[in-house]
């Protein structure tokens, strides 16, 4: 057989923290400086012929991703703008608590990817015997050196789903994401079988660009049977410039006296922009359909269409952090920028 002169692809190993290389303490799980390197050499399947080779980038500090907020999302995307000509690839591993939330920040603040960013973690640390973290770890590393993916993407349990597009589903099963909204980019069992339809097409030309987060005052507001508006006036109206509305169903509010419209109407003239977004992890907003949800327009709303509660605040950040108007970015939050939303 003949050598391969093919060159190793070389991932960067970006950690951020999680319970992947998190340790046990008196006070339960928790990550520690300088413990993950320790592990990855002790996993043979690392060295394999048909891995890519790869650096471990250690951020400090490592935190439970409950800890993540804009400056660490910059933090990373800052990391990765630094370092993104000197791999073909990254492989963040983070906390699964926001990692859906951290994966959309990254596909909008980093612009024109001609390369993978593929996030990922566990649910029971590698240190455990059954870790659900080697494999999570190994595939998205052939994932990211594969050639195949050029977005911001999110492997965990066998899917590979868009960033933009990926929740988190389950507190303790070892499949806890998916992307309700949207087909899976590949699915991994005894191959990786990559759909190429679903997958981003890869830019030519270049223009890669990291645009940092500013921190704008968004809030998210979770609609249920029985809620008191009257006690979110003074925060929605006075503090809030970007606010996702969680509503029922295809984007229905309680119409009782329509308390929440003279409060939208109010954020709205104070500058807000308010985003309708579903508590159903599956389906789109339908403004009008229903009377129910007619005053939402009225009042100044904009459909988040089928958006991730994730992605519509990743979205909000990265519209105010480029500068635009109310006006623009109300346009915007309606349109697909970078595969978050679907439109029919
Ligand atoms: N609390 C952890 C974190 O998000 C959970 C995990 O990684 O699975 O960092």
């Amino acid at each position: 057989m003949e050598a391969s002169n093919k060159r190793k692809k070389h991932i960067c190993l970006l950690h951020t923290g999680g319970t992947i290389g998190m340790i046990r303490t008196k006070k339960g799980y928790s990550p520690k400086a300088g413990y993950l390197s320790g592990l990855l050499s002790n996993m043979p399947a690392l060295q394999a012929e048909e891995m890519p080779e790869y650096t471990l980038v250690e951020l400090s500090p490592l935190l439970d991703s409950s800890d993540m907020a804009v400056a660490e999302w910059n933090k990373i995307g800052s990391k990765i703008s630094e370092l993104y000509d000197s791999y073909d690839g990254f492989v963040i591993l983070h906390g699964t608590d926001t990692m859906a939330y951290t994966a959309a920040a990254l596909s909008f603040m980093l612009e024109n990817l001609d390369k993978p960013i593929v996030l990922t973690g566990s649910q029971i640390p590698l240190c455990e015997v059954r870790s659900d973290g080697d494999d999570n770890l190994i595939t998205s590393l052939l994932i990211a050196a594969s050639g195949k993916v050029n977005e911001v993407c999110l492997y965990f349990g066998g899917r590979l789903l868009r960033g933009n597009r990926a929740t988190k589903l389950s507190a303790d099963g070892l499949f806890a994401f998916d992307s309700p909204n949207c087909p899976h980019i590949a699915d991994v069992g005894i191959n990786i079988r990559y759909y190429h339809t679903e997958a981003m097409p890869k830019r030519e030309g270049g223009g890669f660009s990291f645009v940092p987060f500013i921190e704008v005052p968004i809030g998210v507001l979770k609609i249920f049977p029985g809620i008191n508006f009257s006690l979110f006036d003074a925060v929605v109206t006075e503090k809030l410039k970007g606010v996702v509305l969680e509503t029922f169903g295809a984007g229905n509010i309680p119409g009782e006296g329509n308390a929440l419209i003279p409060i939208i109407e109010r954020a709205f003239r104070a500058g807000a922009v308010v985003t309708v977004c579903s508590q159903c992890p599956q389906g789109t907003i339908s403004l009008g359909a229903y009377a129910a949800s007619s005053s939402l327009v009225d009042a100044g709303a904009v459909s988040g269409f089928d958006m991730t509660t994730e992605a519509a605040v990743a979205k909000l950040y990265y519209l105010f952090s480029k500068g635009l108007t109310k006006e623009e970015i109300k346009i915007k939050m309606e349109e697909n920028i970078c595969g978050e939303l679907t439109r029919e």
